[in-house]
């Protein structure tokens, strides 16, 4: 029988329960005064700086000098290097005993030259355990080390977060003892703080909730702090609250251990490799204790850099994939952007990721795991399964600003119709603490009660990784089967997802890609990330391809499996979800930079070596094609026959020719008219440049029809005020708009640079404001269905954003833009909330704005925001937030951007195509006089384009040839070639053949269908 309370006083009985656990709170009579027993303090204690990151064997060898605690060390990102003796006590012997340290920074301790176990304040973990029970067999004294990273878990953002760092931060630790551990206390305090919690969260609408205040009253009742054998009567008070039962129909949370560690955001790479030790080596620890505890991990390269690193922990995790408790999840390389990456990198990141598994693990992942980017890709569905994948977890969605996105659990359809079970755990969050609040908000918020009955629940600290704790494990232990609150399992991704598909007959379909509403000034910020990932792309692309070809022509030529795939892995480790969003510290933009200059450096020569080896070598010059059709384009030569360099040269597709210039039916003329604008025209399009460099026509000469806006101009700069609520340099917000102001003051004014019947150009500059400035160059080339405008702008803003608008002739209510393997529409106008909601969107290489027979495009070579509202085409260009980085953007930048008119769809005027030629440069190179043109490959119909020839995976000598349906159609297609093809085989994106698929292969080529969008393998054999 419980004490009868004198007064039906709900507040007090609660707050009486709270303050005996409080540790602000009466700690001189209550439960947590007793949590720790002896101390006493370290034998020695030593220490040393460095600014680099070191092994331990060679901080081991350097000269510590004696440390006492509360002294400051520093600076940031520096590391403080300790050396700690210890002398336990005799008496502690069958006591549980610990190294108590609180300090700042996040730490690792090594013991006998091995990593055992990760200290951090801020992931509550602040003591080391040296003993569970220190028997009479184990040392009572050691030397340890513990290596100090002077940053926070979330870096070292000056005043907050995600400030720029204080470079100039001290930090320190105030408490460095050995003490006996009380587990019986720890125990104890635990019940307290679930039931305390279970009465606050469901509140007086719920009788659970006075059975949990009474049963807590009563247990405050019955324990003496001060006599731990009276421990036993409270833990069994609480223990029949905790195993009264559910009903069966009570929800199921499925509990898997967490840590979300971002591959570089407010730190650097460097600092994550140890990030990641230190969370998992703790992770291992806790294995070693909870034979049932389950972790999920995700990102190959990050267990790469540990496999690296530290070997001999590597081997431990690989032992617990093995029992199933340490599970690899995701099947990529890191967890990637959603929304900039191309298709063939998305294909990669699995790629990567799944062969990484595969090899390490001897398993793949049935799941994509990417909580935390900021928006997918309708394309993501195909592309997981055919990499083998049909589930997908996130909940990023839960941050959308405008509308509350209606499913939790639900099927979700690709551009293609590729369906994948989808899952957002419905308490929004990758790092849950085990806590009743997190159990209740995760029933409370399903979205899909009725329709599905499980869901998941991430614990642990997580994005600057931590992991999760002893503690969260014992929360959740308690409550595995306690009616009013779900039901709780330790699980795993696999047995979440069989449960959810064996019920699925009630879910929902969401068509079409997940767009976040929120973070949308992602597709702009740090321009040169930007830049660098879409330059890379198409390098890595040429270089696959002319390696390709030249393995089939050339028997000598070795292909640089090796080389690429470390290029490749630089990329995609770019492609991160805080770098190439540009939402990092200026650290993690100069090792980005850095990385994608690597690449380009390396591919340059790679390159060379893969066409040198492609055409005999001479002194001719010769050109190269890595795209699926005939090009004809004026490009600039070295020595070539024209006194300006320039030649307009036809390239067969796939293939190489001399360069030989043709005459263009229609030369470009370039006329400067009485009111000083230029005229220029190449028989397709005419426009007139304004002396502020605006369009005051852009004219499709072949279809009689202006594509300006009536009283309007094109390629109007506008400039807006662009100042967040809180994340600035992830976010744009709808009242930017409000703000806009043309960018009208002319420097110089437009006038004509070049002249030539090939090529004509026009230039100007503005000023934007007193400190940054735009250039610009008009070119119109001869036979070229667009206008490029080379652009240069000299940036030094602050809070601004740089935009060029197009107000086009043309009425429709939706664009089109393109993304990874296709292109998708969003509406132009502003009807309700999901409208309004994609005032700033992303997308690929071009957007079109077409109505009946007519439209115009406007294509980037390193762009990826966009806005279409009613008749005028967005471009966004540059921003300049001030966090995490406080340079970004600054500087100068050179980009390119075109406008084409066109009749017809988009699709028959070859807006794709001319997408790909801006991206993809006509390469030069060195070969003989008498090379005759000669083509790989080349497919028809246009719908399909061949994306990607490379070496496979595993078989020397055999091609993957990588096609896609653009058009959004049915249709058959061949693939024509030249090269010997013995046999081809159907594969899935991992290469893997499908052996029952043989591909059918005719004099004339392999025949394929497809459907819209529809992106096709093959292995080709020679
Ligand atoms: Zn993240």
């Amino acid at each position: 029988m419980y004490h009868q309370p004198v007064l039906k006083n709900r507040r007090t009985l609660l707050e009486r329960a709270e303050k005996f656990i409080s540790d602000v709170y009466f700690t001189d009579c209550n439960l947590r005064g007793r949590l720790y027993g002896e101390s006493c303090p370290l034998d020695s204690l030593s220490s040393f700086m460095s600014p680099k990151r070191m092994p331990l064997m060679e901080a081991q060898t350097q000269s510590f000098t004696p440390y006492k605690v509360g002294d400051t060390f520093g600076p940031t990102w520096w590391t403080c290097w300790f050396k700690a003796t210890l002398k336990i006590p005799e008496c502690w012997r069958g006591k549980e005993v610990h190294v108590l340290w609180e300090s700042d920074g996040e730490a690792m301790v090594w013991r006998d030259g091995q990593p055992v176990q990760g200290l951090t304040k801020e992931g509550e973990k602040m003591s080391y355990i040296l003993s569970d029970c220190l028997t009479e067999e184990e040392p009572l004294s050691m030397t340890i080390y513990v290596e100090m990273a002077c940053n926070g878990l979330f870096g070292a953002g000056r005043g907050s977060m995600i400030a720029a760092p204080d470079l100039s931060r001290k930090f320190s630790v105030q408490k460095a003892e050995l003490v006996v551990f009380n587990r019986d206390v720890r125990e104890l305090m635990t019940d307290f703080e679930m039931l305390i919690d279970i009465v606050k969260e469901l509140g007086e609408g719920e009788q659970r909730s006075y059975q949990a205040l009474f049963t807590v009253n009563e247990m405050v009742n019955v324990s003496d702090p001060t006599d731990p054998s009276s421990f036993s009567k409270a833990r069994s008070l609480a223990h029949k609250f905790f195993s009264q039962r559910n009903g069966q129909s009570q929800h199921t949370v499925h509990a898997m251990g967490h840590c979300h560690i971002d591959s570089a955001w407010l730190w650097p790479y460097e600092e994550t490799i140890r990030k990641c030790a230190r969370s998992w080596v703790t992770v291992i620890r806790l294995m070693e204790k909870n034979p049932e505890f389950v972790f999920t991990c995700s990102q190959a390269q990050q267990f790469e850099w540990v496999k690296c690193w530290y070997p001999g922990l590597f081997s431990e995790i690989q032992h617990y994939v093995k029992t199933g408790q340490f599970i690899p999840v995701g099947g990529t390389w890191v967890e990637m952007d959603g929304n900039l990456p191309s298709g063939e990198s998305m294909v990669r990141q699995f790629l990567e990721g799944q062969r990484f598994f595969e090899q390490e693990f001897g398993m793949r992942c049935k799941e994509f795991w990417l909580p935390d980017t900021f928006g997918y890709s309708a394309q993501l569905p195909q592309i997981m399964q055919g990499c083998g994948i049909s589930n997908f977890l996130t909940q990023k969605l839960s941050w959308n600003l405008v509308n509350n996105y209606p499913h939790s659990t639900f099927f979700w359809e690709g551009l293609d119709g590729s369906k994948v079970l989808t899952h957002f755990p419905p308490g929004n969050s990758y790092g849950m603490e085990g806590k009743v609040e997190d159990l209740v908000k995760t029933v409370k918020q399903n979205k899909d009660k009725g329709r599905a009955n499980h869901s998941a629940v991430l614990f642990g600290f997580g994005d600057g990784g931590g992991g999760p704790t002893q503690l969260m494990m014992d929360r959740l232990k308690r409550v595995q089967d306690t009616d009013g609150l779900p039901k709780v399992q330790m699980s795993s991704p696999d047995k979440l997802f069989s449960q959810l598909w064996a019920d699925s007959h009630l879910l929902c379909t969401w068509a079409g890609e997940l767009f976040l509403e929120l973070h949308n000034g992602t597709y702009t910020t740090q321009a040169q990330i930007k830049q660098g990932n879409r330059q890379c792309e198409t390098l890595l692309h040429d270089i696959e391809m002319a390696s390709s070809l030249a393995l089939c022509r050339n028997t000598t030529f070795q292909y640089p499996v090796v080389r690429l795939r470390e290029l490749w892995r630089l990329l995609l480790l770019n492609q991160f979800h805080d770098v190439i969003p540009g939402t990092c510290i200026e650290m993690v933009v100069e090792d980005a930079l850095r990385y994608y200059e690597d690449i380009i450096r390396s591919g340059a020569a790679l390159l060379q070596d893969g066409l040198s080896a492609l055409v005999l070598n001479g002194d001719a010059t010769g050109v190269f094609n890595s795209l699926p059709w005939e090009r004809l384009e004026v490009i600039q030569i070295q020595d070539g026959p024209s006194k300006h360099g320039l030649a307009l040269v036809q390239v067969p597709s796939i293939g190489v020719s001399l360069i030989q210039e043709t005459k263009p039916v229609t030369p470009v003329c370039i006329t400067v008219q009485e009111d000083g604008s230029v005229l220029m025209e190449n028989g397709t399009i005419r426009t007139v440049v304004n002396k502020d460099g605006t369009l005051a026509s852009l004219y499709l000469i072949t279809a009689s029809r202006e594509a300006v806006s009536v009283g309007c101009c094109g390629n109007q700069f506008v400039l807006f005020d662009d100042v967040p609520l809180y994340w600035d340099a992830w976010d744009v917000m709808d009242y930017h708009l409000q703000t806009r102001r043309p960018v009208l003051e002319v420097v110089q004014p437009a006038h004509v640079l070049s002249s030539h019947e090939l090529r004509g150009s026009v230039s100007f500059t503005l000023k934007i404001s007193d400190k940054s400035t735009v250039t610009q160059e008009i070119v119109m080339d001869a036979m070229c269905p667009f206008i490029k405008f080379n652009t240069q702008v000299h940036w030094a803003e602050s809070h601004k954003f740089l935009k060029v608008e197009f107000p086009v002739r043309v009425h429709s209510p939706n664009a089109t833009y393109e993304i990874q393997f296709g292109h998708l529409q969003r509406p132009t106008h502003r009807n309700t909330s999901w409208d309004w909601a994609r005032f700033e969107v992303w997308g690929h290489r071009w957007a079109d704005l077409s109505e009946h027979n007519f439209g115009v495009a406007l294509l980037n070579d390193c762009k990826y925001g966009y806005s279409v509202f009613k008749n005028t085409m967005t471009l966004s260009l540059l921003r300049a937030p001030k966090t995490p980085d406080g340079n970004a953007d600054m500087g100068t930048h050179h980009f390119t951007y075109a406008v084409m008119p066109h009749t017809g769809t988009f699709q028959d005027a070859a807006v794709i195509q001319c997408a790909y030629n801006l991206n993809f440069p006509l390469r030069l190179t060195q070969c003989s006089v008498d090379m005759a043109p000669w083509s790989a490959f080349s497919v028809s119909p246009a719908a399909v384009i061949l994306e990607t020839v490379k070496q496979a995976e595993d078989r020397k000598g055999a091609l993957m040839v990588r096609m896609y349906e653009a058009y959004g159609g049915h249709v058959t297609a061949t693939l024509h070639t030249t090269l010997p093809v013995r046999e081809a085989w159907h594969c899935d994106l991992l290469e893997k053949i499908d052996a029952t698929q043989p591909a059918h292969v005719t004099a004339d080529g392999i025949t394929l269908d497809f459907t819209p969008f529809q992106v096709r393998s093959l292995l080709v054999i020679f």
